[in-house]
């Protein structure tokens, strides 16, 4: 053996298996004439090179910059060993029965290579709605186990063809590894099938399903993380049977654009929706609408933007090629149920609804919605979903959770996180936890995170609100220690933590609800705080929800309150609202509010909005939450300059947002005729006004410059740049959430910061 002959161990840890890492080491090890082994095991890809020193000098320095696209290396570890004398290099099988610590990656839209062979008549795979590669395919939602080889996976039931076995076996193809590799003659296949679960026979089942589409017809397709129901975009009566029969009155559908074109035609798209849109990640970009888009009026009603995303699967791209016009891709479900993703469920749920279901027989593991996101002023992301193409991506926490730790999440657009040492896995959107489905997707989906991420909570954090189903499942989990954070808290601790801060920072926490520390309804509220704790330094005026649950449907009753509060006990019936409610209805939710029965206090900014959109007259009752208030942002003009009073006052010890005056404005303006779209924008201003003001004096009393903007309600666009441009200029830093939701999606993983830091503090 030479003298010059070397030998090096790496253990390479991030997002480094199902990315195509071990055939890139392969190739890069035989570029530089390097013996050794790859494989990948329970905490990620370890390898041995050995050669010539500076080859091996050579190797290590190119390991890192020169990685496939899909992987994330977060620690490089490289010792030194003596060399053995081997004399080629191979890729060993991964070793069993350890504990798997390695990550699992999002699933990634179709890559160009595979595009490419999708639509060349000449390739074996033309037309194959699953071709995939080892850059580009299903992952999280096919994986049942680790680590992430074929027979953990839902591809463990298809035996690969020769020739496809060929592939996976040989380093120098684009598919070693691939786990999901297929084509025709071995890989997962598509039917068609009839409203009652019965197989059509009708020659190729996508060119059938299109031609039923562009008959005007709803199909259910099965995707990647669920089953969606597809219609034409431009078809009136086919959205409008669509939205008749999934029971969903005015919630906007989100579309799929054939080609980046198309989408051009339906939404304004910047450079930084662009890249969304063309991303592996494939989310649904939320974008101001174009004028004339060619969309029905049922697609979005009332809506100021549309919600857009491209195929991000070798079956919708040729679903939409076939097409050749946008389609409705809307969740497939019945109004607020979770999306279907399971074959046999699927029939039952969605046959009433669907003219035909084009279904495959590859099953999905877990059910992953799409993920929702618009770009803000400055080129912000927020997101209003995460899940597929996201998850199950980590985000680091400040301070490493010292024991593995589980965050329960709030109630609303629920999500849970892991946590272990510094990384958090933020799980997959698993919707409102108020059914039974809902709360088996939540109690499955803990399970299975455990067992992906081999973390055993010791550790539980949850909500303070006794009555939330998530609470109620940290509290039964046996022998474990819980932490207790408050809601408005966790959004404050997410934005921070998000941003690699640890605060103290001022936040203007604004949402629909939230437990209070004071047993009260919180959801405006100025926060100070760091991690680990925080106090109340202001909030927005309390007043009555008259009827408690009753008054987020019906928004007219929270006018009644505000107008209560603003005027007296004599506030009659505003003429915007005549038509609309019933006199005596009105006088019995004053009286209702003036006494306090049944009509818990809230300082909601989300229920604030509600009252203004139904003084316009823009709506009394809603059909989801949060409706109102989109529609009022969308009524706002953008050419008005006005604004209302709206004041800070000093009350007991608290800094309060007091907008009665601007309640009477507002009801001033309505009797006199204004229109609403100045009502609207003024309303806006104010709040905005009120908030920079309020943060800018609490910010300058405690000595902070931070400033962190959540809650739900800064998914409206226009609160959300105004008051960030007014702090801003104000010289305050304001962090917003950007890889989170900036609504209760956000709050497992404020939760599990929070409860990471005192575990901390309390090991000091
Ligand atoms: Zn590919
Ligand atoms: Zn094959
Ligand atoms: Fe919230």
């Amino acid at each position: 053996m030479s003298a010059l002959r070397r030998r090096a161990r790496a253990r390479v840890e991030g997002t480094v298996q199902g990315v195509g890492f071990r055939p890139y080491v392969h190739r890069l090890a035989g570029e530089l004439g390097l013996a050794g082994y790859v494989l990948n095991d329970a905490h990620g890809v370890l390898l041995e090179v050995e050669g010539e020193a500076g080859a091996v000098d050579q190797f290590l320095a190119r390991l890192g910059p020169e990685a496939p696209p899909l992987a994330a290396i977060e620690r490089l570890l490289v010792s030194e060993g003596s060399p053995v004398g081997d004399e080629q290099f191979v890729i060993r099988p991964s070793p069993r029965g350890e504990r798997p610590d390695a990550p699992v990656t999002a699933d990634s839209a179709t890559c160009a290579d595979c595009l490419a062979e999708l639509f060349d008549p000449a390739d074996r795979r033309y037309r194959y709605p699953f071709i995939n590669c080892t850059n580009c395919g299903p992952r999280f939602t096919i994986v049942r186990g680790i680590p992430y080889d074929r027979p953990f996976t839902t591809m463990a039931g298809f035996r690969m063809c020769a020739q496809c076995l060929a592939e996976y076996e040989n380093p120098r193809d684009r598919r070693f590894h691939a786990q999901p590799n297929a084509c025709p003659e071995c890989g997962p296949s598509l039917t068609l099938l009839d409203p009652g679960g019965a197989p059509l026979h009708s020659g190729d089942p996508l060119r059938a399903a299109a031609a039923a589409l562009r008959a005007g017809r709803i199909v259910a397709v099965k995707g990647i993380g669920g089953y969606h129901l597809a219609c034409r975009a431009d078809d009136e009566a086919a959205v409008a049977r669509l939205r008749a029969r999934k029971h969903r009155e005015d919630k906007p559908f989100a579309l799929m654009a054939a080609s980046l074109e198309q989408a051009r035609a339906l939404v304004m798209v910047g450079k930084a929706e662009r890249a969304l849109l063309t991303g592996p990640e494939r989310p649904i970009v939320l974008a101001p609408r174009v004028d004339r888009a060619p969309v029905a009026p049922s697609v979005a009603p009332g809506a100021p933007e549309l919600g857009v995303m491209l195929p991000y699967s070798p079956l919708h791209h040729l679903l939409l090629a076939d097409c050749g016009c946008t389609l409705v891709m809307t969740s497939g479900n019945v109004s607020d149920e979770p999306i279907a993703f399971a074959d046999d469920d699927a029939v039952a749920r969605l046959g009433g609804i669907a003219d035909l279901l084009l279904v495959h027989n590859r099953p999905i593991e877990t059910r992953t919605d799409d993920s929702v996101l618009r770009v803000l002023a400055g080129g912000r992301r927020s997101f209003v979903r995460r899940s597929r193409g996201y998850v199950p991506g980590s985000v680091r926490l400040p301070d490493p959770a010292l024991r593995p730790i589980l965050a329960c999440g709030a109630e609303l657009k629920n999500t849970f996180c892991i946590a272990k040492g510094a990384r958090a896995w933020v799980s997959h959107h698993i919707g409102d936890l108020e059914n039974y489905e809902t709360l088996r997707s939540f109690t499955d989906g803990i399970e299975h995170f455990e067992r992906l991420f081999a973390v055993d909570p010791e550790v539980v954090a949850h909500d303070l609100h006794p009555e939330y189903l998530s609470t109620k499942y940290a509290l039964e989990r046996p022998g474990v220690e819980l932490i207790g954070v408050q809601h408005h808290h966790a959004h404050l601790a997410a934005a921070l933590a998000e941003h690699g801060e640890r605060g103290p920072a001022v936040g203007a926490i604004f949402d629909g609800t939230g437990y209070g520390t004071d047993g009260t309804v919180w959801g405006g509220e100025l926060l100070v705080g760091d991690l680990a704790g925080f106090h109340r330094a202001g909030a927005l005026r309390a007043v009555r929800l008259p009827g408690g649950a009753r008054a987020i449907r019906e928004p007219w009753r929270v006018a009644c309150a505000w107008l209560a509060a603003a005027l007296g006990s004599e506030a009659e019936l505003p003429p915007s609202l005549t038509g609309a409610v019933p006199a005596r209805a009105w006088a019995q939710v004053g009286r209702l509010a003036e006494r306090g029965t049944a009509s818990p206090l809230t300082t909601s900014v989300g229920r604030l909005f509600d009252a203004v959109a139904a003084l316009c007259g823009i709506r009394a009752t809603v059909n989801y939450e949060g409706q109102a208030a989109i529609e009022l942002e969308a009524a706002c003009d953008p050419d008005e300059r006005g604004s209302y009073p709206m004041e800070l006052v000093q009350e007991d010890g608290l800094l309060v947002i007091d907008p009665r005056d601007t309640v009477r404005s507002v009801l001033g303006d309505i009797r006199a005729g204004a229109a609403v779209g100045a009502v609207a924008s003024r309303f806006h201003t104010a709040l905005a006004r009120a908030t920079v003001a309020a943060c800018e004096r609490i910010a300058s009393a405690e000595q902070t410059d931070l400033v962190v903007l959540s809650g739900g309600v800064f998914q409206n666009r226009r609160l959300a740049e105004a008051v960030t441009g007014g702090l801003e200029r104000a010289g305050l830093r304001v962090l917003i959430p950007e890889r989170l939701p900036v609504g209760d999606g956000g709050i497992s993983y404020g939760q599990a910061a929070v409860a990471a830091c005192r575990l901390a503090i309390s090991a000091r």
